[in-house]
């Protein structure tokens, strides 16, 4: 097909108008139309580019070669020439290079070495859609290098499906250019029946339902999506099986392939022909010809793991969005059917869309390339979208602690930016590097591509297996790792048999997936000049190993007896039950899992442990110990006693008991606990408690007096100067109150007390009555009937200004009467009072 029939080129005049007037542009268009191949062209042939270059960005490395390849071939000249690409291990571009297709972290990498994009006439970002992390920040990063020393630098942002507004919002003033493209209809069916892949692979799924359609009729070639290498296998294997498939042509299309294996898959047969793809061929690559689409509708997803605080890969069902993109392939020459492996119930219930990867991915090593490019606030950042304040400080700290940044400041370190070199996670970066000084490479890179994917071990793996496993592995080791290691290097030696990886409780698919993993890990580690091991390494090296690469996951035993722990950063553990270190007392774990808690404390599992030892924590970071003194109230001996704790960063290593605590802090202790009603403070009476409520009623019923309530905070000070040169609850039975209580007042303050709230009343009688100040309100007075006969009046305190509540006794001092009014008492009820109990008292005297 002649390229320039392409929808594309329904816009190519107005984009080249466009990109004349202002220097950025949104470009949508459907798969298919043009777009990765055609519009980086536009611009070179339209002199857009002046002598410079244009950079495509590509989130992924398969696209990225088969495109350039693509456009070479159009522009009939050879890789590496006009046209050229360049992914990690593979540079295919020269000094001549025009158009060149890069992936989106290695632009992001190069910045950092070439702030001002020299050299560079424009960025294209295609598939934007996609919301790669690294998409979202390097656009941000080259709109800030628009705005400030490049503004004659073209942006350009592609993409199949967008929602343009935010994006045009975000780029404005900015040109926003579409082109139809062209679609045939495409007929989407679903399974009848929900499949358990568990049960039925899915590969035999695909198979068999690709051979009912083929047999049914169905035209054209076929795509079928699948999550990765090892389905994608599986499925080429069945169908090249199936009698169905004879005079097919069937072949898989990923990432891991050869570049002639990749370029196989693309290339026009004069047979039928069968692809076997992962997501590449959702959107980033058209395949011409195909007229039937069968969905896995799985794909192998980037996001956060929390248990082991990484990113990960794992196969997860793809948004409703996603399925469409995939249903389109089927249609793009002549009208198509998709097949869905899953049910339209099932389909509903699958989310609308994939969240952007700022959302759901570990920021880290994000965070790193921008402190190294020399953004200081990430928050302030201008991002597309921001990320949740929690993943950046989370990030941060976790850079901190792996001696990425600062302490203090927050800026990268040297340390931090050679780990930046590492096309990795910081955690593994670090670990590689500390690997190279303990001569473990090796085992680091194994211990790495062991975290990434599934467990080895089968969990329950029945009496039998445990019992072989922990023959054959051990049952007790210094590191969980150290099982897993074995576990990987028997399954491998074995070939990944399933039966004999069965007998002792291992994965042989998940086992089988390390093997690249690790590959991969060598690959980099050789490429950045480190060497590993000939021989295995001692034990104690990969500890440290591993103790440098989860330093943020330190976590000391709280006792002997049970499998508690105190972790780093303020947070309260428990070691797994199954790990075969758990009974070491200072671990680090490879992955925590975050445990709902009652208290506000943070709970976490910690799993995949690890035993360290205190000696190489103080070789490894001699500055992050420290001591601190703490008094506490030990509530078992009743006594304040002073702690020093031996802290490394924040997480109490051990404790020692000893030394006096200094009084004023014991006393706030013991004051506490005599306020809860747990301790005692004997000299604290009832007549203080009446001294504290004379003072309290004065302040309120005689404000001219000025003499200050006591509240709640003041009753504590007291209580505390009362405990003051206390210790224990022994030391409180001899402390002094009353004093400490009066000295509060001045003693003119004390005489007002005394004068206006005293603490007996004379009676005419001679007698002495007790006054009882009360919380609120006038005080009370208990007295006899006959003690009171001569008072005129009423019986008062305050200066006369408060009656006291009279409580009027019989000889027998049962109270007959409570009053403020004594008048009325005299005139009211007496006589009859009177009456009863002259009856019942004739001795005493009546009047
Ligand atoms: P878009 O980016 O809009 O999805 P492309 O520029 O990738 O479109 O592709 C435009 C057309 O070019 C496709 O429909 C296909 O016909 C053809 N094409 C692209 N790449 C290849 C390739 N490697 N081999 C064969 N044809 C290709
Ligand atoms: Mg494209």
């Amino acid at each position: 097909m002649n390229p320039k029939a392409l929808p594309i080129y329904e816009i190519e005049a107005a984009l080249v108008a466009q990109l004349r007037a202002q220097p950025r542009a949104i470009v949508t268009a459907p798969t298919g139309s043009g777009k990765s191949t055609q519009v980086p062209q536009m611009l070179l042939d339209h002199g857009l580019l002046g002598d410079g270059q244009a950079v495509i960005l590509q989130p992924r490395r398969l696209a990225t070669r088969l495109l350039a390849a693509r456009v070479a071939r159009e522009r009939g000249g050879p890789l590496g020439g006009e046209v050229g690409y360049q992914i990690r291990f593979d540079d295919v571009s020269s000094r001549a290079t025009r158009l060149r297709f890069v992936t989106e972290g290695l632009l992001l990498r190069q910045m950092l070495t070439n702030p001002r994009l020299d050299g560079l006439a424009a960025l294209i970002f295609d598939e934007f859609h996609e919301r790669h992390l690294y998409g979202d920040i390097t656009l941000a990063r080259a709109l800030q290098i628009q705005q400030t020393v490049r503004p004659d630098l073209l942006i350009l942002v592609m993409s199949a499906t967008l929602e343009a507004a935010p994006l045009e919002r975000y780029l404005a003033p900015c040109a926003l250019l579409a082109a139809a493209g062209r679609m045939f209809p495409v007929h989407t069916a679903y399974l009848a029946e929900p499949v358990d892949f568990e049960r039925e692979p899915v590969w035999a799924v695909a198979a068999r339902e690709w051979e009912r359609l083929v047999s049914d009729g169905a035209a054209g070639d076929t795509l079928i999506f699948m999550p990765g290498a090892y389905e994608i296998s599986r499925t080429v294997q069945a169908l090249r099986e199936s009698p169905f498939a004879r005079g097919w042509i069937v072949l898989p299309l990923h990432g891991e392939l050869s570049p002639t294996d990749q370029d196989a898959a693309v290339a026009q047969y004069a047979q039928r022909k069968a692809i076997i793809a992962t997501n590449v061929a959702e959107t980033s690559l058209t395949i011409d010809g195909v007229q039937l689409v069968l969905d896995s509708g799985l794909a192998r997803i980037p996001r956060f793991d929390p248990y082991r605080g990484i990113n990960t890969l794992l196969v997860e069902r793809i948004s409703r969005a996603a399925a469409d993109q995939r249903a389109g392939r089927a249609g793009r020459t002549a009208p198509g059917v998709c097949l869905r492996l899953w049910t339209e119930p099932e389909h509903r219930a699958r989310p609308a869309q994939e969240l952007p990867e700022i959302r759901r991915l570990d920021l880290a090593e994000a965070v790193l390339t921008l402190k190294a490019s020399g953004v200081v606030d990430i928050a302030a950042f201008p991002w597309l979208e921001n990320p949740d304040p929690k993943s950046v400080r989370r990030a941060e700290t976790l850079l901190r602690d792996l001696g990425a940044l600062d302490e203090h400041d927050g800026a990268i370190t040297p340390l931090g930016r050679r780990m930046l070199a590492f096309p990795m996670h910081p955690r593994y970066a670090r670990m590689l590097l500390a690997a190279q000084t303990f001569g473990c490479v090796r085992a680091a890179c194994l211990a790495a591509a062991l975290t990434q994917g599934r467990n080895l071990l089968v969990r329950r793996a029945g009496k039998d297996a445990q019992g072989d496993r922990d023959d054959f592995l051990g049952e007790e080791s210094a590191s969980d790792f150290f099982i897993l290691m074995r576990a990987w290097s028997y399954a491998d030696r074995n070939g990944y048999n399933l039966d004999k990886c069965r007998r002792l409780g291992i994965h042989a698919q998940a086992a089988r997936q390390v093997q690249p993993l690790f590959e991969h890990f060598l690959r980099i580690a050789r490429e950045q000049g480190l060497t590993p091991e000939e021989r295995a390494a001692p034990d104690e090296a990969i500890q440290k190993c591993l103790l440098v690469g989860f330093a943020d996951q330190l976590a000391v035993r709280l006792d002997g007896g049970t499998l508690r722990c105190r972790v780093v950063h303020g947070r309260r553990g428990e070691i797994a039950r199954d790990s075969v270190a758990r009974n070491r007392p200072l671990i680090v774990a490879a992955e925590v899992h975050e445990i709902e808690g009652r208290d506000r404390e943070l709970n976490v599992l910690l799993s995949l442990v690890t035993a360290v030892e205190e000696a190489w924590l103080r070789e490894l970071y001699p500055d992050d110990f420290s001591e601190r003194v703490q008094v506490i109230y030990d509530h078992e001996d009743q006594r304040v006693v002073a702690e020093t704790q031996r802290l490394f960063r924040d997480l109490p290593l051990a404790t020692r008991r000893g030394g006096r605590p200094p009084a004023d802090a014991a006393a706030a202790l013991l004051a506490a606990e005599v306020l809860k009603g747990a301790l005692k403070l004997p000299g604290w009476n009832a007549e203080v408690e009446q001294w504290l409520l004379r003072i309290n009623f004065l302040a309120a019923f005689r404000p001219d007096l000025a003499l200050p309530a006591i509240g709640d905070a003041d009753r504590r000070r007291l209580v505390e100067q009362c405990c003051l040169g206390a210790f224990s609850q022994k030391d409180l039975r001899d402390q002094p109150v009353r004093p400490v209580i009066r000295s509060w007042l001045t003693p003119a303050q004390q005489a007002l007390v005394e004068k206006y709230a005293p603490e007996r009343l004379a009676l005419p009688t001679g007698h002495r009555a007790r006054v009882t100040y009360t919380l609120d309100g006038p005080p009370t007075v208990a007295a006899k009937i006959q003690d009171l006969y001569d008072i005129k009046g009423a019986l008062t305190v305050a200066g006369g200004r408060v009656p006291v509540v009279l409580q009027i006794l019989a000889p027998n001092s049962r109270p007959v009467q409570v009053t403020q009014d004594l008048a009325a008492f005299w005139r009211d009820h007496y006589p009859r009072v009177k009456q009863e109990l002259q009856r019942k008292y004739p001795k005493h005297k009546w009047r």
